[in-house]
């Protein structure tokens, strides 16, 4: 295999025969039950390095930490000065973004050739939330009160946050959470998913040399049922940030009542994907394939029930099937790989727990349906991108989330029908149109019941756009002043000035 970037044996060497430590304050300690864990890659099941195994002790010293500065020095830090943190965060991940790219492919198995192709997003993203720190105003309002008073409403920092993070995009997904919570002036506790912890760590190193504050990033890496459960219960925590599943979800919701938190939760979805007879195929057929098969189907908002009109079924699920058969999947150090592993060996039993189920369930595959064991395969947690024909919408691949690179191909006759079984689903995230009837688009647009809708696209994302999710795909919007708005308190000052 051809490696495409030096950076690769350099991070590997740094690795090699580490335990990553937690960070609590300005200090790098080792978790005080001692334990770690073990991260390995995806793609061939190597040992990468260990990694500290933070647990409820280290939860409360991080949250002492993050307290004790939110309450201390970091009040007084004015917008100006914590948007130059992010500006000057937003030049090292520029500056580091290679090694970044690679640590995410290393531990979570993404191809390098997506994380790459994403850099100006990535770094966009810090500079747009460097912006929003300067952007936070309340409002003047005017009162109808006996005598003389002066009436506003202030926009402060919600406090401690506990941000607790998937491992399908470590890097971005990190990024957005520290981002936005040093654009409201909040401290944070940073909990990684325990498959991928270690971009935050060096992401977490990028923070110390921009010049935050010690405390105002505290990370533990360690287990969700462990560290994760500790922060979503935790009193002294003022809101829990969560990006995951919706088993999980439900947990720190029920976690979180005990000092009934701010919460935002981006959760699963189940997105449909439509496709009209009238769309442009040439960029209908990638876009449906790429709905799904971009980092092999481990995107929350993956447009996996792919809805087709009848009259182009059987031409276009040929040809997604066809896309996917193409695809190079293999190593995602290798700069040619379209596609890598799925995550973890559980990852891949359940995904392939699902494609077992489609075919009982009388779902035919058209390309792919099993793991990939050939050669350099069988070492990693290899599916091949498979198409589902002849799927009906009470096939469990067609309700529930897979997580994988399966599309559920599903026939459709007219408008009234495909929105509303595009909307019979308990997810609302994401959801597509492909039609070069705009007016059609719009309307239909505006019926579907998901956070995002995509018209002639697909995972596109801007930082200043809104995203979340309707009904079980959570609560919150990330991205966009609503995303900042999620990290602040309203208090109103109600001044007399008789
Ligand atoms: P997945 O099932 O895809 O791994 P999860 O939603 O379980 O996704 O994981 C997302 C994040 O939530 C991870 O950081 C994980 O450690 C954490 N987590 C898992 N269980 C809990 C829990 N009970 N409380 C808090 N966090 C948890």
């Amino acid at each position: 295999m051809t490696t495409m970037n030096p950076a690769v044996e350099k991070v590997l060497n740094n690795l090699e025969g580490k335990t990553m430590k937690l960070l609590i304050g300005s200090k790098w300690v080792e978790a005080q039950s001692g334990r770690s864990f073990e991260t390995r890659n995806p793609a061939t099941g190597e040992l990468l390095c260990r990694v500290a195994e933070g647990d409820a002790a280290d939860v409360d010293a991080a949250v002492a930490a993050a307290r004790q500065t939110f309450e201390g020095p970091w009040r007084n830090f004015k917008p100006n000065q914590r948007q130059n943190l992010l500006l000057k965060l937003a030049d090292l991940v520029e500056a580091n973004y290679d090694e970044l790219c690679v640590l995410d492919t290393l531990d979570m198995g993404v191809p390098m050739r997506r994380t790459l192709g994403n850099r100006h997003r990535v770094v966009s993203t810090i500079r747009y939330y460097a912006s929003q720190a300067m952007s936070i105003h309340g409002e003047t309002i005017e009162n109808s009160l006996d005598g003389e008073f002066f009436t506003c409403a202030l926009k402060e920092p919600v406090g401690v946050v506990g941000a607790i993070i998937p491992w399908n995009s470590p890097l971005y997904q990190t990024l957005k959470k520290i981002a936005v919570c040093v654009a409201a002036g909040c401290t944070m506790v940073l909990k990684p998913a325990e498959e991928a912890p270690l971009t935050p760590l060096r992401l977490a190193e990028l923070c110390l040399e921009a010049g935050f504050p010690p405390g105002v990033l505290n990370v533990v890496p360690g287990f969700g049922s462990t560290a994760g459960a500790r922060l979503a219960a935790h009193p002294d925590v003022d809101k829990v940030a969560f990006t995951g599943s919706h088993f999980t979800g439900q947990k720190i919701i029920q976690a979180s009542a005990g000092n009934v938190k701010r919460l935002s939760v981006e959760l699963g979805g189940k997105s449909p994907n439509i496709i009209f007879a009238d769309a442009d195929l040439e960029k209908a057929v990638p876009g449906a394939a790429m709905a799904v098969f971009n980092n092999a189907g481990q995107i929350c908002c993956a447009g996996t029930r792919m809805y087709v009109e009848r009259s182009i079924y059987d031409e276009f699920v040929a040809r997604v099937a066809e896309f996917g058969k193409r695809m190079r999947v293999g190593n995602g150090l290798d700069p040619e790989t379209e596609m890598g592993p799925l995550v973890s060996a559980n990852q891949l039993e359940r995904v392939t727990g699902y494609l077992k189920r489609g075919q009982e369930e009388g779902a035919t595959a058209a390309s792919g349906g099993s793991r990939l064991t050939d050669g350099e395969y069988a070492k990693g947690f290899f599916v091949a991108p498979t198409v589902f024909t002849n799927v009906t919408d009470n096939m469990t691949i067609a309700r529930e989330e897979i997580f994988g690179p399966v599309i559920s191909a599903i026939v459709f006759d007219e408008i009234d029908d495909v929105v509303k079984r595009a909307n019979d689903t308990i997810f609302g995230l994401g959801s597509g149109i492909w039609t070069t009837d705009v007016s059609k688009a719009h309307k239909i647009a505006r019926r579907i019941r998901a956070g995002t809708v995509w018209v002639n696209a697909y995972n596109v994302l801007d930082p200043a756009v809104p995203f979340g999710g309707y009904k079980m795909s959570g609560y919150g919007r990330e991205g966009g002043i609503h995303h900042v708005d999620e990290f602040l308190q309203t208090k109103a000052l109600i001044l007399n000035t008789d």
